[in-house]
């Protein structure tokens, strides 16, 4: 009751400013009545927001603002007594919404959980689910045959000791039925950590490298640096995170490990709770709401020590963290492509800081980015330049395609290499970062192409399926058999796919069991699991894939890799073309000769002169990366400069340049900002609209930053913007 008078007898009345999701780049302020608790900041209030009644989130509270009190409306609801964002996480997505120019209700709103977003209440129970009983691992480790779609089942949930939703289960319910009725599985609450953990492995002697780096990272235990640890593929990166995170954990700290995609990692996470003997609270886009929420709320009290996730794992609570590392730090993966577009790896860094933690940066291939922060001396770097154990790096050729007869890209070369692998009893591993069976479907009487209605690009024919697919836009037709043009029925599918070279090598190789990896044949739940399974345990002797393929594992049997189009990445305008290209080759080539088998590499090209291609192979990438950054120096390029992009979008052609003319007009930007465009995108139609940008570069990044600062919350006023959907990249990693 005396609250309630305070604001009548002078008491500084209660008003809280609330961030609520909407295009807007301000909070907005509310008032506190009668009983109601004053929420700290990060607590979620319940606030009518227009006609509606919003979740927000409290940015502060405040004794006056800028609207007199009578127009400020009342808080409806107190929903948390603790902040949902603590104030840490707080600090790092206020800062992101500045950085990044994004609404700040929008960025608190892409950190919380689906359903903290509505007004669920924090504590909510778990989701239900399935486990394996004790009996059931035990069957799992037996040999017996057994129905193929229960053996399917207790071999996901075996890799799933935290249990798997009946979602994620594809199959129907009278197989897990079955299942339960032997004992083997049992329904549970999907409340992580996971209750069954294998029992803790011991680690391996370090070799010098590895010891020098895990001992230099130990010293800056308790404050903040930033180490980016070089090592060659296979040379024991990972072994080096698991002896640095030992001792942390034992102190109970919390240690965030950040991968691209955790699909394709199943094996990271095996071996971080086989080392430790505890269970590794996994981030990443398959979790159910109810799962996401339960470790949520397990990170931030602490109890759960090892978390490991993608990208949006950055803006998980800690209570105590001990690191964070980001591992393959290079791949474009770990920067957000909608909404507020982030970059994990240089958030982790800033969040490290915060903490006054150490942070590292794991990669074969470093970003120029991270090499630049060495030479600046910001970052410290650690190299480990040998493979671990008996390994040896693999040997790496290049063949020259040009005029050779090839059956679906595969050279004699290439042919002749994979029999004596295979014969040898090995397995070979095909890159080929296209998928489908065709990129080009052409009628051969009147030169007619298939072109996607609602992009600028061609529809890629996808033979089995018969089906014309965008990979654009995702658009897809049948095949007609006959040329909508001039009804000729010769059409021909040119050029080679995954699904092309697949159905050749199971022509040429047919005694050899084959898996294709890509996104078409991984669509299924537990697809990939099963392939990348296959792989590891030599079952799949020829291994065809997509970058899918190429990415951190460790196939243990595979001695010869191969590059089936080198040139795919010579010919691209973006100005990080190369420096992708060459990641990708040491990549999958870091695929081969993993274990005590020496292995090879061959590169196929028609550009063997190519010096981007030459130096890389003779030199390796460390010199590579080094003339690359020369060349961004020279060329005043990032990260020499500081970038952000405005991308606009409209259904008609003219509307996204007219708002990005007028945008530059109303940028006045000083001499230190460059403005460059607006153009066209270079594929301009997509998903059947018109699309252009503007380029926004300075050598200075405090400059560009100002600019925005006072720009960005603008460019919705202007009268053109209406006309269109418009975005801001900052720190950009494709400029189309
Ligand atoms: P990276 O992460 O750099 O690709 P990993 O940590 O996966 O490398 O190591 C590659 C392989 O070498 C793994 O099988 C790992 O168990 C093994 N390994 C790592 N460090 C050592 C070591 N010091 N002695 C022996 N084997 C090691
Ligand atoms: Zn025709
Ligand atoms: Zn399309």
């Amino acid at each position: 009751r005396r609250r309630d008078v305070g604001l009548m007898n002078g008491r500084a009345p209660r008003i809280v400013e609330v961030a609520v999701p909407s295009p807007l780049y301000r909070g907005f302020d509310y008032r506190l009545t009668g009983d109601m608790p004053t929420p700290a900041a990060g607590c979620r209030v319940k606030v009518p927001f227009g006609r509606q009644q919003r979740v927000g989130v409290v940015l502060g509270v405040k004794a006056d603002s800028d609207l007199p009190l009578a127009k400020l409306r009342p808080v409806g609801e107190v929903l948390d007594q603790a902040p949902a964002l603590p104030d840490e996480l707080l600090g790092l997505l206020c800062w992101s919404a500045k950085y990044y120019h994004h609404p700040i209700g929008e960025t608190l709103f892409t950190a919380l959980p689906a359903a903290l977003r509505r007004a669920r209440p924090a504590t909510a129970e778990p989701d239900r689910g399935w486990r394996l009983t004790p009996l059931g691992r035990e069957q799992c480790a037996l040999p017996t045959p057994r129905a193929r779609r229960q053996a399917a089942v207790l071999e996901r949930l075996a890799r799933h000791p935290e249990g798997l939703t009946r979602d994620a289960l594809p199959v129907p319910l009278s197989v897990l039925r079955a299942l339960q009725n032997k004992g083997w599985i049992a329904p549970c609450k999907l409340d992580q950590p996971a209750t069954q953990i294998t029992a803790a492995a011991p680690p391996p002697p370090l070799n010098e490298h590895q010891q020098q780096a895990v001992t230099a990272i130990q010293a800056g235990t308790g404050q903040f640096g930033c180490f980016l640890l070089e090592g060659v593929t296979g040379s024991g990166k990972t072994e080096v995170y698991l002896q640095v995170i030992e001792p942390l954990l034992a102190r109970r700290r919390q240690v965030l490990v950040l991968v691209p995609e955790i699909g394709l990692t199943p094996q990271l996470v095996e071996r971080f709770s086989r080392r430790f003997g505890i269970p590794v609270c996994t981030l990443h886009s398959g979790l159910s709401e109810g799962q996401r929420l339960q470790a949520w709320r397990h990170t931030g009290t602490g109890e759960a020590l090892l978390i490991l996730g993608t990208r949006s794992a950055l803006f998980t609570p800690l209570k105590r963290a001990g690191l964070i590392i980001v591992d393959e730090e290079h791949d474009a993966f770990l920067k957000q492509q909608d909404g507020l577009r982030y970059s994990a790896r240089d958030l982790a860094v800033w969040r490290a800081r915060q903490w006054r933690i150490p942070v590292v940066l794991g990669s074969a291939t470093p970003s120029l980015e991270s090499l630049y922060n060495v030479q600046q001396g910001r970052y410290l770097h650690l190299r480990l330049p040998q493979r671990a154990g008996s390994a040896r790096q693999p040997e790496m050729q290049l063949v020259d395609l040009r005029g050779q007869t090839l059956r679906a890209l595969l050279s004699e070369t290439l042919i002749q290499r994979m029999r004596r692998h295979l014969t040898g009893g090995n397995q070979v591993l095909l890159f080929l970062n296209r998928r489908g069976y065709a990129p080009v479907l052409l009628c051969h009487a009147c030169g007619w192409v298939a072109n996607c209605q609602r992009c600028d690009a061609r529809m890629t024919l996808h033979q089995q399926r018969r089906e014309l697919r965008c990979h654009h836009c995702n658009s897809q037709r049948p095949v007609d058999p006959y040329c909508p043009a001039c009804g000729s029925s010769e059409l021909l599918g040119l050029g080679e796919g995954t699904e092309r070279v697949e159905q050749t090598l199971r022509e040429l190789f047919s005694d050899y069991p084959l898996r294709c990896i890509d996104r078409d044949t991984t669509r299924r739940k537990g697809a990939l699991e099963d392939a990348l399974a296959a792989a590891q345990s030599g079952e799949a002797r020829i291994l065809l894939g997509t970058q899918m393929l190429a990415k951190g594992h460790h196939f243990p049997g595979v001695t010869l890799v191969a590059v089936l189009d080198a040139d795919q990445g010579l010919f691209s305008s973006d100005f990080r073309a190369a420096e992708r290209m060459a990641q990708q080759i040491i990549q999958v080539a870091g695929r081969a000769g993993r274990a005590d088998r020496p292995g090879e590499v061959l590169i196929q090209t028609h550009q063997p002169e190519h010096p981007l291609l030459l130096q890389l192979i003779a030199e390796g990438y460390p010199a590579f990366a080094a003339a690359a950054l020369a060349e961004r120096r020279q060329a005043g390029l990032p990260p020499y400069a500081s970038m952000a992009l405005l991308r606009a979008e409209a259904v008609n052609a003219q509307a996204p340049h007219d708002f990005l003319q007028q945008a530059a007009e109303l940028a006045a930007a000083p001499a230190e900002v460059q403005l460059w465009g607006p153009v066209s995108a270079p594929m301009e139609r997509r998903a059947g609209r018109y699309r252009a940008q503007l380029l926004l570069q300075s050598s200075r990044r405090g400059d560009l930053q100002q600019l925005l600062d006072v720009w960005v919350p603008r460019l919705d006023g202007l009268k053109s913007a209406r006309r269109v959907r418009w975005s801001l990249d900052v720190d950009p990693m494709d400029t189309y």
